[in-house]
Formats: C-alpha cells, sequence, structure tokens
C-alpha cells in the first residue's frame, strides 16, 4: 500500500481497504455497467455524449450504470463540463489525468477506475453509437466475454484515414501471432473479468484492442456503421497514427526485427554480387564507369543499415521505457457528485482488487469532504 502523500496524492480520508472491499461486496452494490469514455477537447460534443449514454444505459439496465468521463489534460472547458455532469448526476464519474497522456493511456485510466459488472469502452466523439450497448449486453448474457464494434462502414470518415487503417490492419494481422480483428477500434463491452486481466497488463505502450483480443475468452463482433464525429476534430493526427501503429506491431510481434535479419543477409549476399563485378571490371581494366551503380549500392545499402537500426531502436527504446516502470498514467483527481478526491500516484500501479477498494471509496455515500 502507499506510504507518500503530497498534497494532491494521498488516498481519499477514511479509506480502509478491508471494509470497503467487504462492504462493496456484501452490499453488491456494484453498477451493473459501466461506460469508460477517454475526453481529450471534447467540450463540444460532451453534453449530447452525455445524454445519449445515459439514455443507452436507461434502456440497457435501467439506469444501474454509471459513466466514466476521463479528462485526458484537454485545454478547452471539457473537465468544468464534466465536473458540472458529476455535480448534476451522481452516476457520472469524473477522472482528471494530470496532462495529456493520450488515448490509450486514458481509456486505461478509465477502466481502472471504473467499478461495473461489464464495461463499455467507448470515444467520446459519438462516432461509435452508444445505444449499440443493449444489444451488447444480450450478446454478453448468451455467454461472451468481450462483444466488440465491427466498423462495416466508414463513409463518413476521410478517404486517406480509411486507406491508412485498411492497410494497417492488413499489415499488422500478417505480422502478428494473436488475432487482431480488422477494422475494429476500442469500442467494445467487456465482462469484469476481462477487464481485470487488462488491469493486471503493465505495458506502457498500450495498444488495447490488441492486448484485449490477446486476453481471449469469447470475443463476438458486432458489425456497427461508423458514424461521423458528432463535434470537433480529430485529436488523432498523422503523427499519433503512426506511433500507435508501431506500438501495435511492437507489442505484438517480433518479427520486423527477424525481417531485419532477413533482408540483412539478402542484401549481405548482393553486396558479394556487387563485390564480384566491380572485381572482373577492375580486372578487365574499366574502373572509370560505374559512378552511377555505386552510388545506386552505396545509398541502398545504407538505407537498409539505417531501418534495421530504426527498427532495433523502436524495440530498444520500448525496453528502455518499460525498465523505467513508471506509473502509466497519472490521475489529478476524481469528481463524483460534490466531492473531489485526491489519488495517490500509486493507484495506476495496484492491482485491480486494490483499485477496486479505492474506487469503492469514490461512490460509497460516506465520502470525506474534498481536500483543500
Ligand atoms: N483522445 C484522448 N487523448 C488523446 C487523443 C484522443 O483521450 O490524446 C480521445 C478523444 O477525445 C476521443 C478518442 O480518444 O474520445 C478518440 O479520438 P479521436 O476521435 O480524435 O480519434 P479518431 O476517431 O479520429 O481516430
Ligand atoms: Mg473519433
Amino acid at each position: 500500500m502507499p506510504s507518500r502523500s503530497s498534497p494532491w496524492t494521498g488516498f481519499p480520508h477514511g479509506c480502509d481497504p478491508q471494509r470497503d472491499a467487504g462492504r462493496l461486496r456484501v452490499n453488491g452494490a456494484l453498477p451493473r455497467v459501466s461506460i469508460v469514455a477517454p475526453c481529450f477537447n471534447e467540450a463540444e460534443g460532451l453534453q449530447e455524449f452525455y445524454r445519449r449514454c445515459s439514455l443507452a444505459c436507461s434502456d440497457a439496465v435501467g439506469g444501474d450504470h454509471e459513466i466514466v468521463l476521463v479528462d485526458d489534460g484537454s485545454t478547452d472547458a471539457t473537465w468544468p463540463l464534466i465536473e458540472a455532469l458529476a455535480r448534476a448526476d451522481e452516476r457520472v464519474v469524473g477522472l482528471r489525468l494530470l496532462r495529456n497522456h493520450g488515448h490509450q493511456l486514458a481509456s486505461s485510466a478509465g477502466l481502472a477506475a471504473a467499478l461495473g459488472e461489464r464495461v463499455l469502452l467507448i470515444d467520446a466523439d459519438l462516432q461509435d453509437p452508444p445505444e449499440l450497448l443493449s444489444a451488447m449486453m444480450r450478446e454478453m448474457d448468451q455467454g461472451a466475454d468481450v462483444v466488440y464494434g465491427l466498423r462495416t462502414g466508414r463513409d463518413r470518415e476521410s478517404w486517406f484515414k480509411r486507406t491508412c487503417a485498411s492497410l494497417f490492419y492488413r499489415s499488422l494481422s500478417w505480422l502478428t501471432d494473436t488475432a487482431i480483428p480488422r477494422d475494429t477500434g476500442d469500442f467494445r463491452l467487456m465482462s469484469r473479468t476481462v477487464v481485470d486481466a487488462f488491469l493486471l497488463m503493465p505495458e506502457q505502450h498500450r495498444f488495447i484492442r490488441g492486448m484485449v483480443s490477446w486476453i481471449g475468452g469469447r470475443q463476438v463482433a458486432m458489425p456497427y456503421q461508423r458514424e461521423g464525429r458528432y463535434a470537433g476534430t480529430t485529436k488523432y493526427p498523422f503523427r499519433k497514427m503512426v506511433r500507435l501503429a508501431i506500438d501495435a506491431v511492437t507489442s505484438f510481434s517480433t518479427r520486423p526485427l527477424r525481417i531485419a535479419t532477413w533482408s540483412g543477409l539478402v542484401f549481405a549476399f548482393l553486396a558479394l554480387g556487387v563485390l564480384g563485378y566491380s572485381l572482373v571490371q577492375w580486372a578487365r581494366g574499366s574502373v572509370i564507369d560505374g559512378w552511377t551503380s555505386l552510388m545506386a549500392a552505396t545509398s541502398l545499402f545504407a538505407g537498409v543499415q539505417l531501418l534495421v537500426l530504426g527498427i532495433l531502436g523502436e524495440y530498444l527504446g520500448r525496453l528502455v521505457q518499460e525498465s523505467k516502470n513508471r506509473p502509466l498514467f497519472l490521475v489529478g483527481a476524481v469528481r463524483r457528485g460534490d466531492k473531489l478526491h485526491a489519488v495517490s500516484a500509486e493507484f495506476s500501479r495496484l492491482p485491480p482488487s486494490q483499485q477496486h477498494t479505492i474506487r469503492g471509496t469514490w461512490r460509497s455515500a460516506g465520502a470525506p469532504p474534498d481536500r483543500p
């Protein structure tokens, strides 16, 4: 258990892990479903997102739900809006990360905070319809562990984005041994078992849809039409898309390293051929010619060497990052109703059972007063 505390860290007052865990289980007070949504500068569409999620939950579970909104270091009015929603509706839990950690880590923070028996992970921009929840719940009633959204049409997305996504999924499935379904995002309903298994995975570079596939169990697809954004612009510029793609490949495959070895071998043989040719030319006395071929060979080999070094570097860099063992994300505050809770910096490291205990204190009736 953590021992440090600072003005913004330290467990909420009155948290007693044993007592709270017991109380939560005995009363069976867990919501039937949690919706988790990472929000980065989503102020424009958040109210509508909340409205549609609340309706979808009422339809699916009669209001026995919670909506966990994670503010991923937004610079617009997202956090004040989340606070307002949490004050008005006690089913809303607002999580504020101390800075922008990115979509995958913000989602992980939300999953760590969710208490529901089932958890729906969804983007906050309404590209994925929360109304699918009821159908997904039915699939889960039939025994599925994960029900993931399968994008059948992406008409409202740009040609560029669709082409990149299609190329990415096809190369990923070629590179990895884990069967990661094509044309899926992170939009999915997961059972508590799957969420807890997910929370046990400590890696910094996270590719959630792949990690969930890796967990296994019965995973069922639910086809749907992906809409355009309700409001605002994409928070995934080309740079972030490339980073996610490299994270995906390096987390699920070491095949690029093998490709590097093979291309090294192929080019080494080629180099031998070029050497032979050069020697023959020298023996014939025609050594002045060949500037073009020399340049071509030099740049080709240099290019391949740099590429191979780059591939090695990607894996090595990730090793360095993992070895630092930093917390995955830092939660600055949690808002539930009138209460603003401070959260231990170590929250992100705790095993699910202990996270569960901490989360319980955010929702218990006798929650502590705001910290100054
Ligand atoms: N997002 C986030 N942190 C980021 C970038 C995005 O929490 O650094 C959230 C964003 O608010 C949205 C979801 O992740 O809810 C997906 O982002 P976006 O819709 O921009 O991606 P796209 O659908 O264009 O791929
Ligand atoms: Mg989107």
